[in-house]
């Protein structure tokens, strides 16, 4: 199977050991346009680069960004990134959870499914670079507003025209993707064609069971919340079960992130990027994740096929 990557097209079959659920950055993408230097590219890419030498040892050859608009989503980062790297780079459209400024525009699904479904056919801010996946986001506050409905509405609509498969933030802290899913069920979409993001980090047995019991993806992809025993039980649990295939695992880290902050004061870059160093480490996975699995007798060969063929089976492959 085909897909987009931000430097062309690749095989499916060529993806490889993939990191579901990665960000190189997430700004706001406004006060980026406004204010140059509002997070310092070169640092970012050199940080990039750091990060890909500690995965590629391990055999990681793809890595999907999330980043939708209105989270600073930056085309031209992801190109020279992938370019620097070598490390296969797929894209999305769609929206982050946001009232703003839909508020404003009185939107309609039909609308935004226009807009994504543009991206999608012609390439995304005048480039040719297409996105693979669509991207929708609801939070447990404001939660699913008249204005959330509709992006995630368009979404699925996109959804019915593209193919595309779908990707959608959901909070963590809460079970806020059964809303998602009821508006999903209503619209008709295969649920085997959702992930739900975070879904997994509460290890909510209930919560996980009744998203993921007619076909849906739920996704182990915080790894800064998977830090308990407990936690990596459950995982392997599932892992060791009939759901595996279900199971998609990353690690939703940021090279430079307006999320990541002390008190309410957003770090300047050169502090910001030593504080967010110290939470990326991607290579966790390896160094702590997988162990944590072999210990709990997830076998060698189930812990690959999880990175190597959920990801092409996401993506609509029949393997
Ligand atoms: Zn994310």
């Amino acid at each position: 199977m085909i897909i987009n990557t931000v430097l062309g097209t690749m095989n499916t079959e060529d993806m490889g050991f993939t990191l579901m659920h990665e960000h190189i950055i997430n700004v706001d993408w406004n006060l980026a346009h406004a204010f140059p230097g509002f997070y310092d590219r070169e640092s970012v890419v050199d940080m990039f680069v750091e990060d890909a030498e500690s995965l590629i040892p391990y055999g990681v050859k793809t890595w999907i960004d999330p980043t939708p608009i209105g989270l600073g989503r930056d085309l031209k980062l992801m190109q020279e990134c992938s370019k620097r790297t070598g490390i296969n780079i797929i894209c999305c459209t769609g929206f982050y959870a946001q009232e703003y400024p839909f508020m404003h525009l009185d939107v309609q699904a039909d609308y935004l499914a226009e807009q994504l479904l543009l991206e999608v056919e012609q390439g995304i801010e005048g480039t040719n670079i297409k996105p693979a996946i669509l991207k929708c986001a609801t939070n447990s506050t404001p939660g699913v507003t008249e204005n959330n409905r509709e992006m995630v509405r368009a979404v699925a609509i996109a959804h019915k025209t593209t193919g595309l498969p779908i990707y959608t933030h959901t909070d963590w802290s809460t079970s806020v993707g059964l809303w998602q899913k009821a508006i999903f069920d209503a619209e008709g979409i295969d649920p085997k064609r959702i992930a739900y993001c975070h879904s997994g980090s509460r290890c909510d047995t209930w919560y996980i069971n009744a998203l993921s019991r007619d076909g849906s993806y739920v996704c182990f992809d915080q790894l800064s919340w998977f830090n308990t025993e407990e936690k990596a039980d459950c995982l392997a649990g599932l892992l060791k079960s009939d759901k595996y295939k279900q199971i998609i695992i990353s690690c939703d880290a940021d090279l430079r992130s307006d999320f990541a902050y002390t008190g309410n004061r957003v770090l300047r870059d050169r502090e910001h990027n030593k504080y967010v160093k110290r939470f990326t480490r991607r290579n966790e996975i390896f160094l702590k994740l997988i162990p944590w699995l072999r210990e709990r007798g997830v076998p060698e060969e189930r812990i690959n096929e999880v990175f190597t063929l959920n990801p092409r089976r996401f993506f609509g492959e029949m393997i």
